[in-house]
């Protein structure tokens, strides 16, 4: 039988109620989270090991770097098929990008969660990571990479996202749909994950800031990172990626600078310099601006961190090959 380990991070499926305030906070333990589920232990082998019990608002990108070593070094085991990750649902799509563009090799490394904590009517914990690691056991998994496993579907990590703060339907893959689905005890794939990208730097040495453009923004916030000495910046612009005009001219001293700017929009789709206008695509593209292709902003910033810090604290990074990482992945 193949082994599957599952590593536990904490969110509300390692939660329950607190009785002083009602409100629910960190309590269960890796191993209880996994002792109680019916059908688990047939699935496969299994190993559990405690990564830590944060809520995933917490979750910073060194505990990414530091989560994606310790799955590289269970990866790496002879004995093991695949890896669980449960996560706190808040920044799960983030993570699981990150471990997405760390991990080399065909071994899955399946996302799970819960909207519902252990103590709440009908908990979706339990039955979300048996469902997982049925997908982590499986043959067909592989060469998939990080996959995000809810609700009995199966996204892409690149793609998945959270669309509502209560529903247990949270995770949808907007306009792409789901992978694959469990449909009891069977793991059906109807698509491929490809052309990913894989960077692996030896410490997260680069900084990166993300900025939300609304209607009126101005240059403010894109100086400020410039003078806190960030090495990139994500600006999440609207549509096509166009942004207001007066953006414009924070762009331009970012660029001057040696600033690297990523645009991803804020909608979905695909960034493109169509768009001739003062603050349009076409005219930051012309800048040096780099497109994010269909990218979520929060995606865009991982990603350009770790190719960032590919270069080493001193390296002064290529702008052309960082524009080819975004603009020919998918
Ligand atoms: N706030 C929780 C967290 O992300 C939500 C959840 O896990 O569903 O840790």
């Amino acid at each position: 039988m193949s082994k599957v380990v599952i590593i536990t991070t904490g969110g509300t499926i390692a939660m329950q109620h607190d009785s002083l305030t009602g409100a629910a906070v960190p309590a269960v333990s890796g191993a209880d989270l996994v002792r109680a589920i019916p059908g688990l232990g047939s699935v496969c082998d299994l190993e559990v090991r405690e990564f830590d019990n944060l809520p995933s608002p917490a979750i910073t990108p060194d505990h990414m770097f530091r989560l994606a070593v310790m799955v590289r070094q269970y990866l790496a085991r002879d004995d093991v098929s695949g890896v669980v990750i449960t996560h706190g649902t808040d920044s799960l799509e983030e993570s699981a990008y990150f471990l997405d563009l760390s991990l080399e090799g065909h071994k899955p490394v399946c996302f799970t969660a819960a909207m519902r904590s252990g103590d709440e009517l009908s908990p979706d914990g339990p039955r979300n990571i048996l469902a997982a690691v049925r997908v982590a056991a499986a043959r067909p998994a592989r060469h998939m990479g990080s996959l995000v496993v809810m609700n009995e579907q199966i996204h892409a990590a690149r793609e998945v996202t959270k669309t509502h703060a209560a529903n247990v339907a949270t995770f949808q893959s907007p306009w792409w749909g789901p992978l694959g689905v469990v449909d009891g005890d069977r793991v059906i794939f109807r698509r491929a994950q490809l052309g990913r990208q894989t960077f692996l730097p030896h410490s997260l040495c680069k900084k990166v800031d993300l900025i939300k453009l609304v209607t009126g923004s101005d240059a403010a916030y894109l100086d400020f990172a410039v003078s806190r000495g960030v090495d990139g910046i994500v600006v999440e612009s609207f549509g096509r990626g166009n942004v207001p005009p007066h953006v414009i001219p924070g762009i331009a001293r970012a660029l001057e600078k040696g600033v690297i700017v990523v645009n991803a929009t804020r909608t979905g789709g695909r960034v493109l310099d169509e768009y001739g206008y003062e603050g349009g695509m076409l005219q930051q593209h012309r800048m040096g601006v780099i497109m994010a292709g269909e990218l979520s902003a929060a995606k865009a910033r991982l990603k350009l961190l770790l190719i960032l810090s590919q270069y080493g604290p001193d390296g002064r990074p290529d702008p052309a090959e960082v524009a080819r990482y975004f603009e020919h992945s998918m």
